[in-house]
């Protein structure tokens, strides 16, 4: 996830990049930078490390001169947020020049190739591959756009790319698949950007480029392409939004928007990770990054995990712990950082520490990781920021890739963490021996199609034709109207039922407490009255029967329940004062569809009491105090 913004007119371009990028900060801020072509053919380039202003204040008074150029604000996926793996990224002879939103996956066998014929290279980024591959191109073709096409059909991975070249003055080419990229249309000039934002002051008429296309842009025309080279036409749109509302891509509130967002920030984190072998087409988990500390040894001596985290996140660990020890046979403990540092925790060399925080700075978890690996344990940290405070207290990181969280209340960051705490259990349990090849074959595919169930569960609890809104939207004005609810669960439901009850908490001050179904009459089925409405996962997993138990012993007390089931579950119609449908799924999926409707459940509470959805009081996203 970063910001991308080109031009090509006869303005000057420099200003019209760097005010694009200001409108694109919020996609990725950790360095930026430009490339400029003058009008007697330097290929100029700026690039510095941090936020934008310090490139506006690099640029300053040497503003590189000229109508044609790149820009890009970066979200790190592959290498440190420095100068070097600042964006763009140049072939051998800085001909080329190349701004890159997503990941190439087959980057590593790529540069392997390219290095082999001599190609230097001077970032750790995967981006750089592209410029050399193009690079190489034009040595047969003197077609940019051709040049460009046959690269990306080298490719793997997800990809927005803008690319000029020294030799192809006046014309700018950009490509996508599975990331966005826009084609802003002007008078005698034309932009290609990554959202609306970067274009809105030049002009309103735009082409959204499809999955694939190739688009070849001067000032005068566009030329859209496949991949393929076939000539295809995309229609034009006005764009109606103001640049606040297309900051949030139209949504009111970047909490729902990132909701949105969920089904391809899982689809990020996955990315290079489950691959494709071998003739029988079989599946394959890839932790790259766990390499090393897997060859160091240091794991053999394993013999339990401690997944250390604070808010959503011991939420994500606590689900996990669920599939890790199912999957690995390993004893899995959760703690809270801040009980765990201060707890004399007994931890050494058989304790696999996963370390948990969106931030990378929260400082509870920081000190109490540090503690851990001093007492012997191993780290693997778990985050969404390249390069934060956690990845060096770590003897290894595995990124979210879910771009910028900037609501404070999290959601992309937890499904992420959940997916990526996933992949770990699976890579542990191959390890142990514990995982069968038949299962993990299983698991693999089924976490694959996670997206695409994400994707059908935000449709089915948004779209009125279905009823899903109105169910939804029914449910949350009942909530909104109530001092206190109780949102239940068992297994992996308990921790669900945790996060849907602390997401109602934050966003919306409706109080609110999750509990394990089965603790129930130990004590809160006291608090039950007409007034307290019950929220119950009730999806399909081997602990429904007793769900819909607990759900009768609440009803016998006139609670209203609202349930949380299956699609085509009806007996469970008959048990529930109201209903929320989620597709089908296996049960270890299940928590990554059902937290949605959580979310939008908190989110529409929010709206009705008029809370502030983004801030909401005395929070802040990311926690660096005790
Ligand atoms: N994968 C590229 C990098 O790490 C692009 C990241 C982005 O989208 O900003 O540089």
């Amino acid at each position: 996830m970063c910001g991308i913004v080109a031009y090509v007119g006869a303005q000057r371009a420099t200003p019209i990049l760097l005010e694009g990028l200001q409108r694109l900060e919020y996609r990725g801020y950790d360095s930026a930078g430009i490339a400029v072509l003058s009008d007697d053919g330097d290929l100029q380039l700026k690039k510095t490390t941090g936020k934008l202003k310090e490139l506006v204040a690099a640029v300053g008074a040497y503003e590189p001169s000229g109508s044609l150029g790149i820009g890009h604000t970066r979200w790190a996926t592959h290498g440190r947020p420095n100068n070097d793996n600042a964006h763009p990224h140049t072939d051998c002879h800085g001909d080329i020049m190349v701004a890159h939103n997503g990941i190439i996956e087959n980057y590593a066998a790529l540069r392997d190739e390219l290095l082999a014929e001599g190609h230097v290279f001077r970032s750790e980024t995967d981006t750089e591959s592209l410029a050399h591959l193009i690079e190489r191109e034009l040595e047969t073709t003197n077609d940019l756009a051709e040049a460009v096409r046959r690269s990306l059909q080298r490719v793997t991975g997800s990809y927005a790319i803008v690319v000029v070249s020294r030799s192809h003055p006046g014309r700018l080419v950009g490509a996508r698949l599975n990331g966005p990229l826009i084609v802003g249309l002007g008078e005698h000039e034309n932009f290609l950007a990554s959202d609306i934002p970067a274009i809105l002051r030049h002009t309103r008429r735009m082409i959204a480029l499809d999955e694939g296309d190739v688009a070849d842009v001067t000032p005068e025309r566009v030329v859209i392409t496949t991949l393929a080279g076939a000539v295809v036409q995309r229609p034009i749109t006005t764009i109606e939004w103001d640049i606040e509302s297309a900051e949030k891509g139209g949504y009111p509130h970047f909490f729902v928007k990132e909701i949105h967002e969920q089904p391809d920030a899982v689809r990020q984190s996955l990315m290079g990770r489950i691959e494709q072998q071998g003739e029988d087409d079989k599946l394959t988990l890839r932790l790259d990054e766990l390499d090393a500390l897997a060859a160091s040894g240091r794991l053999d001596t394993i013999r339990r995990v401690v997944i250390l985290g604070c808010g959503t996140a011991s939420h994500a660990g606590m689900i996990a712990k669920y599939a890790i020890e199912r999957w690995a046979r390993l004893p899995v403990e959760i703690a809270i950082s801040s009980e765990y540092r201060y707890a004399d925790p007994v931890v050494g060399p058989e304790t696999l520490c996963i370390t948990l925080t969106q931030s990378g700075e929260t400082i509870d978890t920081l000190v109490a990781t540090r503690l851990a690996r001093e007492a012997g344990a191993s780290v693997i940290a778990i985050t969404n920021v390249v390069d934060s405070a956690i990845t060096r207290s770590a003897d290894a990181t595995l990124y979210l890739r879910a771009g910028p969280e900037i609501s404070v209340a999290a959601t992309k960051t937890f499904v992420t963490m959940l997916t990526t705490l996933y992949l770990l259990g699976m890579w542990l349990g191959q390890r142990t021996g514990a995982l069968s090849d038949e299962t993990a074959q299983r698991l693999l595919a089924d976490l694959r199609r996670t997206p695409d169930l994400m994707r059908a569960t935000i449709t089915g609890v948004t779209n009125d034709e279905g009823l899903g809104a109105a169910a939804l939207i029914s449910v949350a004005d009942r909530l909104a109207r109530c001092q206190s609810c109780l949102y239940i669960g068992r297994s992996m439901g308990y921790p669900l039922a945790l996060e849907g009850a602390l997401k109602l908490k934050e966003l919306s001050y409706v109080h609110a407490e999750g509990y394990a179904a089965g603790e129930m009459k130990h004590g809160p089925i006291a608090l039950l009255d007409p007034q307290t409405p019950l929220i119950a996962i009730a999806t399909e997993s081997a602990v429904y029967e007793k769900v819909v138990s607990n759900i009768q012993e609440a009803r016998a007390r006139e609670a209203a329940v609202i349930a949380l089931a299956s699609a085509g579950d009806t007996t469970i119609q008959r048990h529930a004062d109201a209903l929320i449908y989620v597709p089908r799924a296996p049960e270890f999926l299940s928590p990554l569809l059902t937290v949605i409707p959580l979310q939008l459940l908190a989110y529409h509470v929010a709206l009705k009491r008029g809370c502030d959805i983004d801030q909401p009081r005395n929070l802040a996203k990311s926690v660096t105090v005790e």
